[in-house]
């Protein structure tokens, strides 16, 4: 992989050229030749929002940050967030969804949800006048310029979550967090993938022996909340099989619930050890991932 420079200028592809906002010598990835890039923005229950860029499509998928961050984390990439093309919501928590006003109105992105998810965020969040929002089927598959992107209902305790996979030129990459739990069809669609932010979201002893309140604890481990670092592994791990995938980022850690460090040893314990894993942050972005 090249490195590109800061500053430098090409007149041809001045989106892809660097700028750091703030002035900053940062390395970048030279990306010229990859197919899709992506980069977790954030992610976890304060907050989830992933960017996926391919040749000529770049969207947002769920909008659970301040718009600020947003343009400004995509600056740090060289990005521009007023060049997005689309705003794609998971579901109505207000962690993926309370931020879906800003995006629109402020950098006039179109927004993409199911009918139900957007009545049930309208209820949940002070989503304000929102202008263009394309609803579509949780189950149905997407079509952006040349980016197919499959929705996938899960059994999470939103009104009409899904789960995303993207492809474009061949490239299969997984956008699975609030899963609820692993349901029939999930293990196959991630031995299908070459790239995924997987949810991994709890240790089942920290969890135990937290603070949270029963009530949300058994919500948690539940059919309809989140999936653990175990329960992600083996996934991951059956997905090895196809020798498709490239990497791992894992993704809507737990604050209370999990550390980087455990669900990373987790996840290894059980994985080859020269599987390349990721762990998306709460506080900034991670990556370039690239497929
Ligand atoms: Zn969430
Ligand atoms: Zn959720």
């Amino acid at each position: 992989m090249r490195i590109k420079r800061v500053g430098s200028i090409d007149a041809s592809k001045k989106r892809r050229s660097i700028a750091s906002a703030d002035g900053l010598t940062l390395p970048l990835f030279d990306d010229r030749e990859s197919r899709v890039v992506a980069i977790a923005l954030q992610s976890g229950s304060n907050g989830n929002c992933i960017y996926v860029e391919t040749e000529d499509v770049r969207l947002l998928f769920d909008a659970g940050i301040p718009g600020s961050h947003a343009e400004k984390r995509l600056a740090a990439y060289g990005r521009d967030i007023r060049e997005v093309d689309a705003v794609i919501i998971s579901h109505d928590h207000a962690d993926h969804v309370r931020c879906a006003g800003v995006l629109q109105r402020k950098y006039h992105l179109p927004l993409y949800m199911t009918r139900s998810t957007h009545e049930a965020a309208k209820n949940r969040c002070p989503l304000g006048t929102l202008n263009e929002v394309r609803h579509f089927r949780a189950g149905q598959v997407l079509h952006i310029k040349n980016v197919r992107i499959e929705t996938i209902p899960t059994p999470h305790d939103a009104a009409d979550g899904v789960a995303f996979v993207v492809e474009a030129a061949c490239r299969r990459l997984g956008i699975l967090t609030d899963l609820g739990h692993v349901f029939e069809g999930l293990t196959d669609i991630v031995k299908s993938l070459d790239g995924v932010f997987l949810e991994s979201n709890y240790d089942p002893e920290m969890l135990r022996v937290g603070s949270y309140p029963d009530f949300l604890k058994r919500r948690i481990e539940g059919p309809h909340g989140h999936i653990s670092n175990q329960e992600a592994a083996k996934l991951l791990c059956s997905a090895m099989r196809s020798n498709r995938m490239k990497w791992a980022c894992l993704a809507h850690l737990s604050e209370e619930n999990n550390q980087p460090a455990l669900a990373i040893a987790t996840h290894q314990r059980i994985l080859p050890s020269d599987f390349t894993l990721h762990v998306a942050s709460r506080y900034e972005s991670v990556g370039s991932f690239i497929l």
